[in-house]
């Protein structure tokens, strides 16, 4: 029950095989079974999510279906749900309770999801490893000494776990794709502005971007479905119509060009570049030509991303300041101290980092040389894509550098860490769509094949996802858990 697709578990609860309440149920208890050791989830939604499957239930009891009527998901914990915790992973909102919905929280409420609780995450998504998480790290499914990745680690987690068949994530330099790869899942980060960034907590706002997480592309098509869209609470997200990504992912496959840039491979671990090479050997035997593309600029994409992030990030996150909402320091004799001290206490070592080094970046005199460089560099980076995509249709890599990491291996080497996204960073910098789907094992861990398309493309994208899982089985590997 709990490895089946949401498109399975759509058609088994049309047909009354099974009840939403009776699906909700039993995830619940596998959360509550499994996730002590996981720490995938920081609340759960327990009582809410019966009522919505009731209430569900009964709706299609009625015939009414939606389009996903009962179909329970995890969201990730940065995602605004009315009168419901959202901590971000950070102690400065522990007790936050959010007065709105997301964008995100609302279209996903109106097509019938039943939310099981929020997940786990790196501090106001700022990590690789889910380290950075004030209520504690999440352990890799397949290996428990092991990281899941990071920022969305939670809610990559839970879905590997079988603790919940879709998840909700974002990604603002890979926290969908990186985790996906690393836990051996679906992740698909759309086109900037295809879904509203409306009540999801921003990070770095011309980089962030809400996605999927799922068993199957063609599961992540549904979805995606769903929380796209123009949103008047976000200008920044897009007119461009949405089309039925599921119709669009399963209809018949078209030859497609992939571009497979040569700094991808460069100095590439050698298992990971074997079993790059078979997917793309396997997609060659079916329908795909290859070349050989240059995206040169890519190299440096971490080191611009590094500014942009944080400059954002020091100008999104000074809003927390003990005053209007989330932690306040008590024992306080000044104005400047409360500021200080709820800062200090509130936030944790990775999000000061973050923010000192925005602060720096933006600083007068120092302006020029990093944040209008690393600016320029984007534009570069952007470019670069656009012209690959005159030439081919999809660009394909690795999603990470390697499987996953132990936990404590990088939490003392920041560079390191950062260099877990050297393969991601660039889709967020250009604003253009990208999946990672599973494409094999190395020492019994999962990696991620990435997909990368031009803006608006994600049709391309899961259609040869779909294509890819019809004559491959990686994505139905699923971690053995010990039923004690
Ligand atoms: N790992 C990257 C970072 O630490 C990306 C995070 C993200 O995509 N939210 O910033």
């Amino acid at each position: 029950m709990h490895n089946r697709t949401v498109t399975e578990l759509k058609e088994d609860l049309i047909k009354k095989n099974i009840s939403s309440v009776e699906l909700t149920n039993h995830f619940i208890e596998r959360i509550k079974k499994f996730d002590p050791k996981l720490n995938s989830f920081i609340s759960l939604t327990e009582e809410y999510a019966i009522n919505q499957a009731k209430k569900i239930d009964s709706e299609i009891a009625k015939n009414k279906i939606r389009p996903l009527s009962g179909i329970p998901i995890a969201q990730k914990d940065i995602f605004c749900m009315k009168n419901i915790k959202t901590t971000c992973g950070s102690r400065m909102l522990e007790n936050f309770i959010s007065p709105y919905d997301s964008t995100v929280a609302e279209k996903l409420n109106d097509a019938g999801v039943i939310v099981l609780g929020k997940t786990n995450m790196d501090e106001f998504a700022m990590g690789s490893s889910n380290e950075t998480s004030y209520f504690g790290s999440v352990k890799n499914p397949w290996d428990n000494d092991y990281v899941p990745g990071g920022s969305s680690g939670g809610s990559a987690t839970s879905v590997a776990a079988g603790l919940a068949p879709c998840s909700t994530g974002t990604d603002t330099g890979g926290s969908i794709r990186q985790p996906a790869s690393l836990c051996g899942v679906c992740g698909i980060k759309p086109t900037y502005g295809r879904v509203s960034r409306f009540g999801m907590i921003a990070f770095a706002s011309s980089l962030d971007q809400a996605g999927i997480f799922t068993h199957t592309a063609e599961d992540c098509s549904i979805l995606l479905t769903q929380i796209s869209g123009f949103d008047v609470k976000d200008s920044t997200s897009s007119k461009i119509e949405v089309p039925d990504y599921h119709t669009e992912c399963v209809k018949k496959f078209e030859p497609m060009k992939i571009g497979i840039p040569e700094e991808f491979l460069d100095g590439l671990d050698d298992t990971v570049k074997s079993v790059f090479s078979e997917a793309i050997n396997i997609l060659e035997k079916n329908n795909c030509s290859v070349k050989k593309i240059n995206l040169k600029n890519s190299k440096l994409g971490v080191s611009a991303y590094q500014v942009v992030a944080p400059a954002e990030c020091s100008s999104n996150l000074s809003r927390y300041d003990g005053i209007r909402f989330g932690y306040r320091s008590d024992n306080v004799s000044t104005i400047d101290e409360l500021y200080k001290k709820s800062r200090s206490q509130g936030f944790g070592k990775e999000v000061k980092r973050r923010i000192l080094i925005g602060t720096y970046a933006l600083s007068a005199g120092y302006y020029d040389a990093y944040y209008l460089k690393a600016q320029k560099i984007r534009q570069l980076i952007a470019s670069e894509f656009t012209e690959a995509f005159k030439e081919v249709d999809l660009i394909l890599g690795p999603t990470a550098p390697d499987s996953a990491f132990k936990l404590g291996e990088k939490t003392n080497d920041p560079i390191a860490m950062y260099l877990s996204d050297v393969f991601t960073v660039s889709a967020n910098l250009a604003g253009v769509p990208a999946m990672s789907i599973p494409m094999g094992f190395k020492n019994n861990l999962p990696l991620g094949l990435q997909i990368i398309g031009n803006h608006f493309d994600e049709s391309k994208i899961l259609s040869l996802a779909h294509h890819f899982q019809k004559i491959t089985d990686w994505h139905k590997s699923k971690p053995v858990f010990n039923e004690e």
